[in-house]
């Protein structure tokens, strides 16, 4: 049975007027080598800490800021959010089809509240708590190209041209802001889009992209701005020691004009000197040491990298479930075709080296957890191809084979083909991007003992279900399954209004 929303009564959760409170036992386990009677053994011990959550209940008025607005994503998020605010529905060969937001983990997914008369309970995954509603969001953002946004949708020819021919009125007018353009970054076929472009050095490049947010936040009069990078992939820039390893080289390296320093990089520390979250949808390593060290000393909410939306997303719940159900992946094939200007830039050799990076690391985690199926340093072959093939456009052909080890020597090979927009997959995750990122901004925590509260970590590990490599703190471990993704994040949720984790025992029918 479905309800809409819910209320928790619990002498560990206070509501107050602008706040949730909540006291939370969290229940862990410590692991220790310990030397008994002259023998090591590995012992376990459960310890419950006690943490405090307040979650502040204010919603704010959310300004996103797109990076390469005009592309692809940018331009189907934006058609997305109008065609859902303005209610709009437009008539396909097969009907009459309504503004959704399917592919949405907070707007189209559900959580399990309890049970009822013998009958499971789901609410809204937003409903867990007080969220930005996507329809009042105002966006905006920079791109190279200066194409307004309902000739950019057009260009993209990823919605249908009903719904288009509604929307132009409305996309008409929206012109990005110019954006920093360095050739030497993206696939030179780009070279002919960049016709809006700040020019000036990095230093003056970077304060004109803070004016731009604070004019942005000024003009719309939005509360918060949330920046996120949904521009083509730049290659990988070089981690030098005294360039970009440390934040005070990167401020210097920014000064002195330094070439390395990339436009997703100069954008990120925009933000993070403005405090502004700065979210990576893209592959490459925007993030240079000297840029966490940045974050974390300015409490400046960074995340990424790479949307995790299509082939990635499955092969993340397909080798947890072999790997979980003890069988052996050995050799893991990726092919990918498609025709839109990402697949074009990617077509370089350097951009595509960042993408085969993130879609690389995906099967780590899983792989290093069972040790009766792997041995140390052992991994499957794992080969990732991306072919530019213009007739198919946005819709992306993504062609998979799984081969494992069975029972007995035995091999199963499973194959898997996918055809999809690319960009109606990576909308959705950009909004549930930018709605954690400014709800994770509003929940404070403290362990028992500790004096005061604190947010989380700068580096937004909260967001790691939506990305494919995703960032974590230096020292944290990388977790890519996408069950263990949902529950952590559906989990802290649940905490913040003093419900215990989702175990999923159902005891109570035991
Ligand atoms: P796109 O090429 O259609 O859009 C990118 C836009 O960025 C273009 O309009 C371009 O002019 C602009 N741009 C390039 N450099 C810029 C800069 N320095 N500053 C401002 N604007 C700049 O591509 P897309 O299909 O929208 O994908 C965008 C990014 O998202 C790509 O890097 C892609 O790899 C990544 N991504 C997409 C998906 C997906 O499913 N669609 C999944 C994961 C990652």
């Amino acid at each position: 049975m479905f309800i809409e929303s819910f209320r928790v009564e619990s002498p560990n959760v206070k509501y107050t007027e602008d706040k949730i409170e909540s006291v939370y036992e969290y229940e862990t386990t410590e692991v220790v080598h310990e030397n008994r009677n002259g023998k090591y053994e590995w012992v376990v011990k459960p310890k419950t800490v006690k943490y405090h959550f307040n979650t502040d209940t204010r919603v704010p008025k959310l300004g996103v800021m797109l990076v390469g607005w005009g592309g692809n994503n940018g331009s189907t998020i934006t058609a997305g959010v109008i065609a859902n605010r303005e209610g709009i529905s437009w008539a396909t060969k097969d009907k009459v089809q309504q503004a959704n937001y399917f592919g949405s983990l907070t707007q189209a997914s559900t959580i399990r509240v309890g049970s009822f008369n013998g009958e499971e309970m789901y609410a809204p995954f937003k409903s867990l708590l007080p969220m930005v509603n996507p329809d009042d969001i105002v966006l905006g953002g920079w791109d190279i190209s200066d194409m307004n946004l309902a000739d950019s949708m057009a260009r993209a020819k990823v919605l249908d041209i009903d719904l288009q021919r509604q929307l132009r009125p409305y996309m008409e007018s929206m012109v990005p802001l110019p954006g920093i353009y360095d050739p030497d970054f993206i696939a030179a076929n780009q070279g002919s889009r960049a016709n809006n472009v700040i020019k000036g050095t990095k230093k003056e490049q970077v304060q004109k992209i803070i004016n731009d947010i604070r004019e942005f936040k000024e003009t719309n009069k939005v509360d918060m701005v949330v920046v996120l990078w949904t521009a083509n992939t730049e290659r990988y820039s070089d981690v030098v020691e005294g360039l970009n390893d440390t934040m005070e080289n990167l401020l210097a390296a920014v000064d002195r004009n330094e070439a390395e320093i990339s436009p997703s990089t100069l954008h990120a520390m925009a933000c993070v000197l403005e405090n502004v979250p700065f979210i990576n949808g893209s592959p490459q390593n925007t993030f240079v040491p000297g840029l966490i060290e940045l974050a974390i000393k300015t409490n400046s909410l960074i995340g990424g990298d790479d949307f995790k939306s299509g082939q990635t997303k499955m092969k993340s719940v397909l080798v947890d479930f072999l790997v979980g159900a003890g069988i052996k992946p050995t050799s893991i094939v990726s092919y990918n075709h498609l025709g839109n200007n990402d697949g074009m830039n990617l077509s370089a050799p350097q951009t595509f080296r960042s993408k085969e990076i993130s879609k690389s690391n995906v099967v780590d985690d899983m792989v290093s957890s069972n040790g009766i199926l792997y041995e140390p340093g052992e991994h499957p072959d794992h080969v990732i191809v991306i072919k530019y093939v213009p007739y198919v456009g946005d819709s992306k052909r993504a062609m998979d084979e799984y081969t494992s080890e069975i029972f007995m020597g035995g091999k199963s090979t499973i194959v898997l083909h996918n055809t999809c927009e690319d960009s109606l997959l990576a909308a959705p995750i950009i909004l549930d991007l930018v709605l954690l990122a400014e709800l994770s901004t509003r929940i404070q925590l403290k362990a028992h003992g500790e004096e005061k509260f604190h947010s989380f970590h700068p580096v937004a590990t909260i967001l790691s279900y939506l990305t494919k490599a995703p960032l974590v703190p230096p020292g944290t471990p990388v977790v890519n399954a996408l069950s263990k993704q949902r529950a952590m994040l559906e989990n802290i949720m649940r905490a913040c209004i003093g419900l215990a984790p989702e175990n999923n025992m159902i005891l109570e029918y035991k």
